[in-house]
């Protein structure tokens, strides 16, 4: 009788036979082979131990939650941009675009008798129905931050020199941009509730839109200008002194925070028109520019912001930021650190003694791969060229009668035999060469 597993097989091995559909993934999503993998794994740990060494903690959120907690301050923006989708409960749910909101809702419900500040991080996926190109994704992962508890402009500080210092460790070459949305927001109150519109106009850097809009409003030529003025104000340290003149505000909290950053060496440009795509920011924000990344260039974005109160807690100051993962894995070059492979190949027969062989190796730290698929032993070492394998432990029937196994260099084609106790210290003496 043919089980059904033989079937399949058989199936699997004769396409004429097979009448699935081809599946494509979702639009905007992407699969990733292990080099790749690899890569980002590598990436990502460099980040966790950064953060780390900062006193930061990892905290993971679900990957859905009431749409509501995105549409009450993230901005129509990152609305627009939502998976939203009803339940069997007609509950009505969102696949996280971002994760600020989900850890503040978090800390309101069960951290928030936790000694202050709090040092929070994450490295998670979102997701977000954007139009697909390059740095551009309905799923991408960010590794961020949140500080909670302190509404000092030490916090920003320390937020945008642990930034400052993830990026700069990869030997990226870009550029921190750091604005105030409070000075902007205070230019902009005469506005009403159309200063959040105009807002966002401003973070597009979309001048074009902004001038309809505002004309639309009934907002004068000299005002028009004046907005204009302020959105394009960039420099070093001495626009605070123009900016002074433009907008009736206390600049002393950003002068403060430049001092440090100063004094850490963080290299930045003061751009009063970096005003964040998201609604909930409150005073210091910034973003990272990457040079030659195109209109995807931001590869981090942040800032301090309020939102506690906002989902039933106290009020509480909080500052943070999320690096776009994988904008800087498309800038990176890094490799996996690659593990010494050994196959071990066998004559028919002697399965049970390859598995347990594999078993000695891969508890000595060595990559051991033995065949699954009763191959023969030529057939088993050309398998281990063609995965790059540098030595072949071959198991003979003769050999084993005397103890002895064969350790082949795959790189240099010698081979040797070695008693069975002592492969590993072969292998690892084989290394040392
Ligand atoms: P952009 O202006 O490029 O749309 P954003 O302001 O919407 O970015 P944030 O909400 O600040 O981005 O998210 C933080 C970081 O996440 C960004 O700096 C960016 O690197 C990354 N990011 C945002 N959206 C995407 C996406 N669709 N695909 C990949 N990375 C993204
Ligand atoms: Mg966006």
């Amino acid at each position: 009788m043919v089980s059904n597993r033989f079937k399949f097989c058989e199936n699997f091995f004769n396409p004429s036979l097979t009448s699935g559909v081809k599946i494509e993934r979702p639009r905007g999503t992407r699969d990733f082979l292990p080099d790749e993998m690899e890569k980002r794994r590598v990436i990502e740990k460099k980040l966790r131990e950064i953060a780390e060494s900062f006193g930061y903690r990892e905290v993971s959120t679900p990957t859905f939650e009431h749409s509501e907690l995105f549409k009450l301050k993230s901005g129509e923006g990152i609305v627009e941009e939502m998976y939203v989708f009803k339940d069997k409960s007609d509950r009505e749910l969102a696949l996280r675009p971002e994760l600020t909101a989900p850890i503040m809702r978090f800390f309101v419900n069960e951290c928030s008798n936790l000694p202050k500040p709090i040092r929070f991080y994450y490295f998670e996926n979102c997701f977000r129905y954007e139009r697909p190109q390059k740095g551009r994704y309905r799923e991408f992962w960010q590794f961020g931050v949140e500080l909670i508890g302190s509404d000092s402009y030490l916090a920003d500080a320390e937020v945008i020199i642990l930034a400052d210092k993830m990026l700069k460790s990869f030997g990226l070459d870009y550029e921190l941009h750091i604005g105030h949305v409070g000075i902007l927001r205070s230019a902009l109150s005469f506005l009403g509730d159309n200063a959040s519109k105009v807002m966002r106009f401003i973070d597009k850097r979309d001048e074009e839109g902004l001038k309809n809009y505002l004309t639309e409003i009934g907002v004068g030529s000299e005002m028009r200008e004046k907005i204009k003025a302020i959105m394009n104000l960039k420099g070093g340290r001495e626009i605070i002194e123009e900016g002074k003149k433009l907008v009736n505000y206390d600049f002393s909290y950003l002068e403060k925070l430049l001092d440090i950053l100063d004094s850490a060496k963080v290299t930045y440009t003061l751009n009063l028109g970096v005003a964040r795509g998201l609604d909930y920011y409150t005073g210091t924000v910034f973003e990272f520019y990457a040079k030659d990344l195109g209109a995807q260039k931001q590869i981090c974005g942040g800032g301090s912001y309020e939102l506690a109160q906002l989902f039933g807690g106290v009020r509480t100051p909080a500052t943070g930021f999320a690096i776009g993962f994988d904008r800087i894995c498309e800038l990176i070059d890094a490799k996996a650190e690659r593990r010494t492979t050994v196959v071990v190949a066998y004559f028919k027969g002697l399965e049970k003694i390859a598995f347990q062989v594999a078993e000695k190796l891969r508890n000595s730290g060595f990559v051991a791969v033995v065949d699954v698929m009763e191959r023969s032993l030529k057939k088993q070492l050309s398998y281990a060229n063609d995965i790059n394998a540098d030595f072949a432990v071959i198991i003979g029937e003769e050999e084993v009668k005397k103890g002895n196994l064969s350790v082949k260099d795959l790189k240099t084609g010698e081979q040797f035999a070695v008693k069975a106790e002592e492969i590993t210290t072969c292998l690892f003496e084989l290394l040392k060469r």
